[in-house]
Order: C-alpha cells, then structure tokens, then sequence
C-alpha cells in the first residue's frame, strides 16, 4: 500500500472510529486504575466524626472538612481496611510459628537518652516503617507472649506525644511484643480526668483487639532500660522504680512515696476489672493515681514493681497545663473513695442505671497511634456524684 492510499485509509470514517473507541478505553482504563488502585496506595488514615468542630484541640481543626451530624469518613490502605473490619484482630495465618523467646534476644538494657531532642542514641527508622497505621505491630518471626494495648490518657502534649511513640515503637519492637499505642484526648472545655480517660481508653481497646495487657501510660515517661518489660503479673504492676523527677536522699533516681504508682502501670482486663477501674470524679490535677491504689488494695491485690535499676523513667520537663490545674477538692474526695468502688469507675460506662455519658467525637488511625477524641460533661458528672465526693476542704 502506497502512502498516498494508506493515510486516506486511516481518515476514513472506519478506521477513525476505531481510533476513537481506542482512546475511549485508554481514558477509562486510566481513570478506573486511578479510582480502584491509588486509593489503596496513598491514603493516611481512617476518621469518623461526631459532631461540631469547635470541640477539637486547635491542631486539629483546619485537618477536618465535610462535617455534619453523624458523618462517617473511612480512608484506608487495604491492610488497614481488614484491621478495621476485623476490630483490630490480625488475622494473619500464624500457625507454623513458635513462641517468642522469654527473653527477647535483642534487648540493650540500660538506654542512653539524647538530651537535646530525647531520642534514644539507637534509634532506627525501620522500627517506624514497620508500625501499621492505627500504631499497630507484631512480629513477623515468631508469636508474642503477650498483646499489649499502650493507654496514652492526653491532652495537648503534641511535642510528648511524638517523643514517646517514636521510643515506644523502638523499644516495645526489641522486646517482641504485639502491640497497639492509644491515645485518648479530652475535648474542650472541660477540665482534664486523667482517670476517666484512662477507664475509655481500656474499653475502647477492648473493643478494638484481642490483648492480654494494659498499660496506662503518662505521655512524658520514657523508659530507661529496655529490660523494663511492658507485659503483665500475676499482680497489677506499677513499672516505675524511678523517675528523675524525684530524687531519693542519697541521690538517686526515685519515687515520693512508697503507694505511689503513678507514671506507668501495667494491669490484666480482670486485673483491672476486679479494681473496677480508676475513679472518674476527679477533674483536674492529682488524686486519681492513690484513689486507685486504694481500689487495688481493696480488690485484695497489690502492686509490684520490677527491680530497682530496671523500672528508672525520664520524666519530661514540663510547666503545668492551663486546663488542668491541681483539684483543691481532691483529699476530699480521697476519703470518700470507698464509698465510690463499687457504684462509678470502669462499670460507669456499661448499660446500668449509674451510667456516665460521654461522646466519642472522633477516631483517628495515625501513623503512629490511634487517636480518640472524647467529650464528658464536667458539671453533670460532679452533679451526678455529689453524694460521693467527700468534704470539699479537707486536707
Ligand atoms: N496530661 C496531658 N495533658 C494535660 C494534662 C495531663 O496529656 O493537659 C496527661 C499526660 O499523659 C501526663 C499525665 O496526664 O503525663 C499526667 O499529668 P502531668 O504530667 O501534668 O502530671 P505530673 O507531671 O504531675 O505527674
Ligand atoms: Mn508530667
């Protein structure tokens, strides 16, 4: 075929169309592949939204759109997607593999902290590459002795926050344990309960995944010694032995008192359950810790602690938090702690007549952690427990 003949051939009205049909599915092939499969490849996390966004923290608000009563938004990788569907449970296929070792192989012991930006002098990327999105790990080679879910009771401690989950990620990973880090904030305006988030936090892991272990966890205490296992006893355990903010009198690393378990501590679901939680009352700074002492106490169990050179914190230096100034009814409400156990803590949030309300504002699988957003009302609470809240002004 000549040129001349070939080109008058290609510009008749059959080869055009043919031409055009060609393009056509070149166009829908390019869209379909972008609707199907970049999805899948680029998007961050999964939120779902309740309600108004005045309530967030100021960081997080201009990160929403579209908001309106009970909108529900799922962005997921695929992986992410089964995780959600599957509450949170793996099901990967682990038959053929064995127990991890007791003692994980790879731990250090003493940690050196970096001063200047508080990272620990080993630190490795790849621990974070490995964490699935929601804050989540489990390792490849061998099955965890224990699935423990990390309890991060917050608010606005943004700088805390990405210090403690990039040395978390590192360490927890060294010491072979399957694990997901939470962290639940508290919406404006109500005053902090570290308690009260504490008691969501652990019924909204229980939801969320199959753990053994619970660890309530302060946002600016990081471990010192990777020997410091985040697993549970056969006792509620306080994993704190020493924090630099407190100095004994020869010195050294320490603790205020001898009951003090504040800081970090590790229960199992009927550990924690049989205490029936931590106390909700207490808005505002300090009580709750030696309330729920007192509760462990009466649940006839005890805290322990791991050796002495192993459980040492740094504690980072912090100034006190504007919406979270120290309770001048807390002593009060100490005494009267007894009278509470049993009628308001972790059962307040189940169906019965005593139940607390609360909404769930938001949830957030991050990179690093899932994030959960609560509000409670302040006034109806306190109201709702007046009885119960012992002498205003005792000391
Ligand atoms: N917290 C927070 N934001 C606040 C107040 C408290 O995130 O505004 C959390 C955080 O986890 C912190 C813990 O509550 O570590 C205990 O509070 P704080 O650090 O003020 O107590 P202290 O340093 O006296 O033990
Ligand atoms: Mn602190």
């Amino acid at each position: 075929m000549d040129l001349a003949s070939w080109s008058k051939n290609l510009f008749s009205s059959k080869s055009l169309s043919t031409l055009f049909l060609i393009l056509i599915f070149a166009i829908v092939g390019v869209i379909l592949n972008y609707m199907l499969l970049w999805p899948s490849a680029n998007v961050a996390h999964s939120v779902y939204i309740h309600g108004n966004v005045s309530r967030l923290p100021k960081y997080g608000r201009d990160k929403f759109y579209n908001i309106s009563q009970d909108i529900f938004l799922l962005h997921s990788d695929k992986d992410d997607l089964a995780d959600l569907v599957a509450g949170g449970k793996t099901n990967r296929n682990r038959a053929n593999l064995k127990p991890c070792p007791e003692t994980p192989p790879g731990l250090i012991g003493k940690i050196t902290i970096n001063a200047r930006n508080f990272t620990e002098s080993v630190t490795n990327d790849d621990s974070l590459r490995r964490v699935v999105y929601g804050g989540r790990y489990s390792p490849d080679d061998c099955v965890a002795r224990e699935r423990t879910a990390i309890i991060i009771p917050y608010r606005d401690r943004e700088d805390h926050l990405d210090i403690l989950t990039r040395h978390l990620h590192n360490i927890l990973q060294r010491q072979q344990l399957e694990y997901r880090i939470f962290v639940i904030e508290m919406a404006l305006p109500t005053q902090f309960n570290r308690g009260l988030l504490a008691n969501i936090g652990f019924l909204f892991a229980k939801e969320t995944g199959d753990f053994s272990c619970f660890i309530i966890h302060d946002v600016d205490a990081l471990m010192m010694n990777d020997k410091n296992l985040y697993r549970c006893g056969s006792q509620p355990r306080h994993l704190v032995t020493g924090s630099t903010k407190f100095r004994t009198w020869n010195d050294e690393y320490g603790l205020p008192y001898g009951s003090y378990m504040s800081g970090v501590i590790a229960l199992t679901d009927s550990q924690f359950t049989q205490a029936n939680g931590f106390s909700n009352v207490y808005f505002g700074w300090g009580g709750e810790d030696d309330d729920f002492t007192n509760r462990v106490q009466r649940a006839n169990m005890k805290f322990e602690r791991p050796e002495k050179d192993i459980g040492i914190y740094l504690a980072i230096p912090h100034e006190t938090d504007s919406t979270n100034p120290k309770n001048p009814a807390r002593f009060g409400i100490l005494d009267a702690s007894a009278a509470r156990q049993t009628i308001e803590g972790v059962n307040s949030f189940y169906n019965n007549r005593q139940k607390i309300k609360y909404k769930r504002y938001a949830i957030e699988y991050r990179r690093y952690y899932t994030w959960i957003l609560i509000g409670v009302n302040e006034a109806a609470i306190t109201k709702q427990y007046e009885k119960y809240l012992g002498e205003p002004f005792a000391v």
